[in-house]
């Protein structure tokens, strides 16, 4: 059996009461039972306090950025080495606001894919195509490449530190959803394009999440797909009922 997970990316949101705040609603809320791995992730300044407040949960906290060289004269930048050291093991990369706002390339985002697997690190590697993509029909070429040139560089054995989050751009911050089949024909396909590369045990066991307005309304339906193994929630993962709600639709 693979992996499910949920993960909430918070994005640029919550300041440190805040985040204290929704942590502390978080850990009374999601049950001590919950078939999905529940993943946060807070802005860097509020990690270290995040992994202290959630110590003994059954919630682990991710960072949603990395730089790709070990240390240096790079000004605003954070390490894998500074994020362990804080007790941060996961790392969201790839996500499309960072390619697209930060012109992140898939060569980068493979520097930084490997230094937080150097580091041991897990990463959640983000893709998907835009709107013009899918209209024009180029959308499988795109997220094949998007795997090609960001993540199947790593070896085989970096198979168990991966999580592949399919967002299609379109769908995120929009409040429209890919549907349900939508998304199955996705997954499949990823699967697939990771079969060839790897061999059947790996692409049977790799989780992939679906990311994009995924909502307490519809994420029992999305979920409920075979090649859906969670999620990776952006605006729903601010509000705590909303959040756990996602996470007990697996
Ligand atoms: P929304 O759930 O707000 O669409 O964001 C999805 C996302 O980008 C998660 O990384």
């Amino acid at each position: 059996m693979r992996k499910k997970i949920v993960a909430g990316n918070w994005k640029m949101h919550k300041n440190a009461a805040q985040t204290s705040e929704l942590l502390s609603e978080l850990i009374a809320k999601v049950p001590a039972n919950t078939t999905a791995q529940v993943i946060v992730a807070p802005t860097f300044v509020n990690l270290a306090a995040a992994v202290n407040q959630l110590k003994g949960t059954n919630i682990s906290v991710s960072a949603q950025n990395v730089h790709q060289t070990e240390s240096g004269a790079f000004t605003g930048e954070i390490s894998a080495d500074m994020l362990t050291s804080v007790g941060v093991n996961t790392v969201i990369l790839g996500h499309s606001e960072r390619r697209a706002i930060f012109h992140e390339s898939d060569a980068l985002i493979a520097d930084k894919v490997n230094t937080a697997l150097k580091h041991d690190m897990t990463v959640i590697f983000c893709f998907g195509e835009e709107l013009k993509d899918r209209q024009s029909g180029n959308h499988f070429n795109i997220v094949e490449n998007q795997l090609k040139d960001g993540l199947f560089q790593v070896d085989a054995k970096s198979w168990d530190k991966i999580v592949l989050a399919y967002e299609p751009v379109w769908a995120i911050g929009t409040g429209e959803t890919a549907s349900p089949e939508q998304a199955q024909e996705m997954h499949e396909f990823i699967r697939e394009t990771i079969l060839k590369a790897y061999g059947k045990e790996i692409a049977e066991n790799a989780t992939i999440l679906y990311g994009g307005s995924v909502k307490p309304e519809n994420a029992k339906e999305i979920f409920g797909k075979p090649d859906v193994d969670g999620g990776l929630i952006g605006g729903a993962a601010l509000k705590a009922d909303d959040f756990v709600a996602i996470v007990t639709a697996i």
